[in-house]
C-alpha cells in the first residue's frame, strides 16, 4: 500500500467518537441510584412546589413518557424553579457510595483509543461525582450534561400562583400528546436537542457510536444517524444496532475499535520506523 492510501486509511476510520450516557449505562442499574432519583423527585414535587401527594405518580409519569424527564414536563405545564436548586434536591442526597468503582471499565476505556464523550440529561456536579465514584474521571475528553443545553432558568416574580396546565386531564379528555405546551428545557430523547448538543460538542453522528440504557434515547439517536448500543439487555431492538447486558460487553460486540486502533497502532508505528532507517540511512 502506498503511504498516501495508508495515511488516509489511518485519517479516515469509521467511528471518531463514543457518546456514553451516564446513569444505568457505566454503572448498573443494581446500582439503586435511579430509585432513590424517583424518590427525590416526587419529593421535591411535594414539597417544593405544593402538588398534591395523591397525583404525584400518575404526574410524574405522564411528565417523563411526555417530555424525557420529569423536570422538562414540570417546567412545560407551568412550574417555575431554579435548575441547579432542583438538581441539589434531587441528586444532592444520593447515596453514590452505592456505585462502585470500576477498574475493568477503565481498562477498557482506556485500551480504546477514539474520543469519548459523556452525554446524559443529568447536571454536571451529579456527573463528576459519579465518574469519581467509578474511576472514570480522567477516561473522557468532555461531558455533555444538562447545562450544556440549558442557560439559568429566570425566575419571574409573581404575585399569584402560577397557572398550570392539567396534563391529566388533558389525557383524560383524550387530547393528544401534540397538542402539549412545549417545554423550554432541551434534553434526550429530543431529536432536535441531541442535534444541538452534538453539535456544540463537535460531533459528527454517522462517525460517532451513542450507548445509552434508554430505548427511546437510542432510537432518537438512530433517527440522528448514531450508530447506536442498547445498554443494559442483550435483546436488540427496533433502533438498537447493538444490545449489551454490561457495558464491559464493548469488545465482544464492536471488535473493530479495536481493530482500527491496532491498525493506527501498525502504521504510524511502520511510518516511524521508515522515517528513523532514513534518517540515519
Ligand atoms: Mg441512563
Amino acid at each position: 500500500m502506498e503511504f498516501d492510501e495508508r495515511c488516509l486509511k489511518v485519517q479516515d476510520p469509521k467511528f471518531d467518537c463514543l457518546l456514553f450516557d451516564l446513569d444505568d449505562t457505566l454503572y448498573p442499574l443494581s446500582s439503586g441510584i435511579s430509585s432513590h432519583v424517583k424518590t427525590n423527585i416526587e419529593a421535591y414535587m411535594v414539597e417544593k412546589l405544593g402538588i398534591e401527594e395523591s397525583k404525584i405518580e400518575n404526574l410524574g409519569n405522564l411528565l417523563y413518557k411526555n417530555y424525557g424527564t420529569t423536570m422538562a414536563g414540570l417546567r412545560a405545564i407551568g412550574y417555575n424553579f431554579d435548575y441547579d436548586e432542583y438538581h441539589s434536591f434531587v441528586h444532592g442526597r444520593l447515596p453514590y457510595d452505592n456505585i462502585k468503582p470500576d477498574p475493568v471499565l477503565k481498562q477498557i476505556l482506556k485500551n480504546m483509543r477514539i474520543r469519548k464523550l459523556i452525554f446524559t440529561n443529568g447536571d454536571m456536579i451529579h456527573a463528576m461525582r459519579a465518574l469519581k465514584r467509578l474511576g472514570l474521571e480522567d477516561c473522557f475528553e468532555g461531558i455533555i450534561c444538562f447545562e450544556t443545553l440549558n442557560p439559568p432558568c429566570l425566575l419571574m416574580p409573581c404575585d399569584q400562583a402560577p397557572e398550570i396546565f392539567d396534563i391529566a386531564g388533558h389525557f383524560a379528555g383524550l387530547g393528544s400528546a401534540d397538542d402539549l405546551p412545549r417545554t423550554p428545557v432541551l434534553c434526550k430523547p429530543n431529536v432536535g436537542a441531541m442535534e444541538a448538543a452534538l453539535r456544540i460538542a463537535n460531533v459528527n453522528p454517522y462517525k460517532a457510536i451513542f450507548f445509552d440504557d434508554s430505548l427511546r434515547n437510542i432510537q432518537a439517536g438512530k433517527r440522528i444517524g448514531l450508530h447506536t448500543v442498547l445498554v443494559g439487555t442483550s435483546h436488540r431492538v427496533k433502533g438498537a444496532d447493538h444490545a449489551l447486558e454490561s457495558i464491559h460487553n464493548i469488545r465482544e460486540a464492536l471488535p473493530e475499535l479495536w481493530e482500527e486502533a491496532e491498525k493506527t497502532e501498525d502504521v504510524l508505528y511502520s511510518d516511524r520506523v521508515a522515517i528513523e532507517t532514513s534518517v540515519t540511512a
